[in-house]
């Protein structure tokens, strides 16, 4: 059955005449399709969020948020089918959409009650006449544009604190997920209609569209930092306010103290979650070099333990990537690293027993050198290449060797080594012994290529608010500084 796009609270096929066709990647064939939305689609979305914006900005603060209670209620109401949907079209394992979307419903439950309470606030005023006000106040319609990776949390990071502030939402999805965003329309109807649309098709047709409408003064996007660009080149120009979450190339440093039994399981995690498609995968692994030698066996031993396989499956650790062409990617990095000298200690191939799905092998790379595209590009794929350090200075300068600056983690004890780490490290989240975990009231984002603003805590609900400063001043008299000059400067 052929799913339609959700416009002012109906579903509707719109302008679109053909469809994208939805896959699941571990049997490679198709689920259903969508409609490939046009211009004209996104046209009447826009017109409907800007109606509803009418409304849903005079909704007082409290009332919006027992309204975002209530889509977190849904959510997790929702939570089994939405779980299973996303793994259906996404191949991440179950328990990992499971957690996706209580996160999910857990960022709406805290932006209703962050957007419940802070607003502007009033300023010492010049004269005793006078109240000087700083107001908080919201944008209008804002352009979500999410990647398939995480759709339904980083839709929360956007839409949540979006409606809690006031502006009303036209949410694109990727194509690789838009089945399971499409059900989302069962969590927002009890919002007035338009409060939030949904539209499908290619970022090309409907994003570009959305991008440069002139009705939609915010675009909080997340995705490749390519199409982070394209958003900048078409929206500079038109002075919108842009949010941008974009690529990254973590690193991990493992100092000469750490705990092997927990920095090898740790270091595989924070490489491996998802297939190592999460913006904030270690893609980079510096090892110090007294205990090198002896991480890299373990990790490549551990790693090779991992089971793939049916990502409905409770046993399976790593699903398929989510499309052939991400995996093409990282058969192109090994392939390079490996034909300019890197080793592979385990992994390197798609597993000769998983010919359905496009799976690839948790990969451990060594004896990589700092050019190579797997140390320098993104990979988005289930690839460690592990590298060594001698001093700590090393160390940092190598967490700092990349045009992107996302995330970046340490195993260590020693509070020397912490310090330098999260004051000399250019990344947006440093973590430090507990690698990759989120926290809603923790801003994120990053530093150089990796993007522009914040999501998640206060910085993510003032990306989505404009600010207005009312000076009132009580008594209508003449100032003295006003014309003519001739007078005040007899009388300064
Ligand atoms: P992508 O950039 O290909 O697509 C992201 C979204 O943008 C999709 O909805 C797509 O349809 C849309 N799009 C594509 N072209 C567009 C255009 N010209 N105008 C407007 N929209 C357009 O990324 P992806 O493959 O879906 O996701 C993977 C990327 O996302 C990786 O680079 C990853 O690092 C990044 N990511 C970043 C974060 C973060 O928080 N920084 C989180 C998750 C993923």
């Amino acid at each position: 059955m052929a799913r339609k796009m959700w416009i002012n609270g109906e579903f509707v096929t719109g302008s679109a005449e053909g469809a994208i066709e939805v896959l699941n990647p571990y049997t490679e064939g198709v689920l259903d399709t969508v409609p490939a939305g046009t211009p004209a689609d996104v046209e009447r979305a826009v017109e409907a969020a800007q109606t509803a914006y009418g409304e849903w900005r005079w909704i007082p603060a409290v009332e919006r948020a027992d309204l975002l209670h209530e889509i977190a209620r849904r959510l997790r109401q929702e939570g089994e089918s939405l779980a299973r949907q996303l793994t259906l079209e996404g191949g991440k394992p179950l328990v990992e959409n499971l957690d996706e979307v209580g996160w999910t419903a857990a960022c709406f439950d805290y932006y209703a009650e962050i957007g419940r309470h802070s607003r502007g606030r009033v300023i010492p005023s010049i004269e005793s006449s006078q109240l000087s006000l700083v107001l908080k106040e919201p944008f209008g319609v804002v352009g979500c544009i999410v990647p398939w990776n995480y759709p339904l949390l980083l839709m929360a990071w956007k839409v949540a604190p979006a409606l809690a502030a006031g502006n009303t939402v036209v949410l694109k999805p990727s194509s690789v997920t838009s089945l399971t965003t499409l059900m989302l329309a069962g969590v927002f109807d009890h919002l007035p209609p338009g409060t939030v649309n949904i539209i499908t098709g290619s970022g090309e047709q409907v994003g570009d569209a959305l991008v440069a409408h002139p009705g939609v003064p915010v675009i909080a996007f997340t995705g490749s930092t390519a199409v982070g660009q394209r958003i900048v080149q078409l929206a500079g120009p038109m002075m919108k306010k842009l949010h941008l979450e974009l690529g990254g190339k973590d690193a991990f440093l493992v100092a000469e103290d750490a705990d092997l039994d927990v920095a090898v399981p740790g270091v595989a995690w924070a490489a491996l979650l998802n297939n190592g498609q999460v913006c904030t995968s270690t893609e980079r692994i510096y090892v110090h070099n007294s205990v090198y030698n002896e991480f890299t066996s373990l990790i490549a031993e551990y790693v090779e333990g991992l089971v793939l396989g049916d990502p409905l499956d409770p046993a399976t650790d790593l699903g398929p990537m989510a499309r052939a062409p991400y995996r093409a990617k990282v058969e192109r990095q090994v392939g390079d690293a490996v034909q300019r000298g890197a080793r592979v200690l385990t992994g390197g191939r798609r597993p000769p027993d998983l010919q359905t799905g496009y799976f690839y092998e948790p990969t451990v790379l060594i004896e990589v050198k700092r050019d190579m595209a797997v140390m320098c590009e993104e990979t988005f794929g289930p690839v460690l290449p592990i590298a060594h350090f001698d001093t700590f200075d090393e160390a940092i300068a190598l967490a700092n060797d990349s045009v992107y600056g996302l995330g970046a983690n340490l195993y260590t004890h020693n509070a020397r080594y912490v310090k330098r780490f999260y004051e000399e490290v250019r990344a947006g989240t440093l973590w430090i012994n507990d690698p990759l975990t989120d926290n809603d009231a923790g801003p994120f984002g990053g530093f150089g290529m990796s993007g522009l603003g914040r999501e998640l805590g206060e910085e993510g609900l003032d990306e989505f608010q404009q600010t207005k400063h009312v000076h009132w001043d009580f008594n209508m008299e003449s100032k003295e500084w006003w014309y003519p000059y001739e007078q005040y400067n007899q009388e300064r």
